[in-house]
């Protein structure tokens, strides 16, 4: 009873919580983290400092310790992807500073090993699967497309060729609407087709980079998925959409540092995140107000947030004692929405 009271009033946002492990070679690093409960709750503390206000409590729908595989982490991922099938639009993206893994759980350390497979090559696949599994009653065409945000200008990154122009959005008002109907739409039918497009992605995004990890921790990832289901009897057509993004790394530039290009992203960056926190705070208060066009981050993920439209935000942490500043305040944004 009390379990269905919180999750009405929370609408449809759900918050998952992934402590990455230490990497080789940081073995003697302190952590930060206290103690993960069963029921999501997290206790962090930096072991550096005592004192009254050392130890901080945040309650999420689930943690994921440092030893969660990247199955364990989709298994609870799933029901959502699979909503997509009968007509949802979803949004699920990772949010965290740089090196928390996201793009770890997003899509994996490599494509090459299925095991290491993240949230979007496994949902991809599963959608085939299911789809395939109902295809004597409904056949499903999967599309997608995949854009990059960077200092609010969208790319497409699955373009063939040419100069990448920058491309506008659509008022997505209506649901499973095309919010960035110039972006190339790539029709797949395997995982094997969406491991190569998303490989092109990856190049693309590289370009004009000077290293890529650079760039792709300054900019947002969009991936699109596109359903579109035909019921065989009645010819009844139902469209879901699902959206996949690895967000830019949200720690603080320090604005005494900054200077130039570097200081347009971060000022980009900030805006853009603040933006989606506050869609989603909004949200999850019921305001009649969303403000949605404040970035164009939050206008192209404007028809999976909100509505009867389903959203997942994973809260990304490095446990090493050096980020305990970013990690709180990355637990503050989602203490915010959630
Ligand atoms: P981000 O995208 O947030 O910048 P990455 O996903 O690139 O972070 O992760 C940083 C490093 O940590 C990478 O080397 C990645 O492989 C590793 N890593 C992240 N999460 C995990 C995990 N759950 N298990 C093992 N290694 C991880
Ligand atoms: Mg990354």
């Amino acid at each position: 009873r009390l379990y269905n009271e919180i999750q009405e009033l929370k609408g449809n946002i759900r918050v998952y919580c992934r402590i990455r492990p230490f990497l080789p070679g940081q073995n003697k690093k302190q952590t930060t983290i206290e103690y993960m409960g069963e029921n999501g709750e997290l206790v962090v503390a930096n072991p550096t400092k005592h004192g009254k206000d050392s130890h901080r409590l945040f309650k999420f729908n689930k943690v994921f310790g440092p030893t969660a595989s990247q199955e364990e982490v989709f298994l609870d991922t799933q029901p959502l992807i699979r909503s997509v099938l009968d007509g949802f639009s979803v949004c699920i993206f990772a949010y965290g500073q740089t090196g928390s893994g996201k793009t770890y759980t997003m899509s994996g350390p490599s494509a090459s090993s299925r095991e290491d497979w993240g949230v979007n090559y496994r949902a991809l696949n599963d959608l085939f699967q299911i789809a395939q599994s109902r295809g004597t009653t409904v056949v499903y065409e999967v599309a997608v497309q995949m854009v990059e945000i960077y200092n609010e200008q969208v790319r497409d990154l699955l373009s063939s060729g040419g100069p990448q122009k920058r491309l506008g959005i659509w008022n997505t008002a209506q649901p499973n609407g095309l919010a960035v109907p110039d972006a190339s739409m790539h029709h797949v039918k395997s995982t094997s087709d969406v491991l190569e497009l998303m490989s092109i992605g990856l190049t693309n995004r590289a370009v004009g980079a000077t290293a890529l990890n650079e760039r792709s921790s300054r900019s947002h990832s969009v991936l699109t998925v596109h359903v579109r289901g035909t019921d065989l009897e009645t010819d009844a057509v139902l469209r879901g959409s699902l959206h996949l993004v690895d967000l830019a790394g949200s720690e603080r530039v320090d604005r005494s540092e900054a200077r130039g290009d570097r200081l347009k992203e971060a000022q980009h960056i900030n805006k853009s995140l603040s933006a989606l926190g506050d869609v989603i705070f909004a949200l999850a208060q019921k305001s009649s107000h969303v403000p949605y066009r404040n970035s164009k981050l939050t206008q192209v993920l404007q028809s999976s947030l909100g509505g009867q439209a389903k959203t997942l935000m994973f809260v990304q942490l490095n446990p090493d004692v050096d980020s305990y500043s970013e990690t709180v305040s990355t637990l503050k944004f989602a203490e915010r929405v959630s």
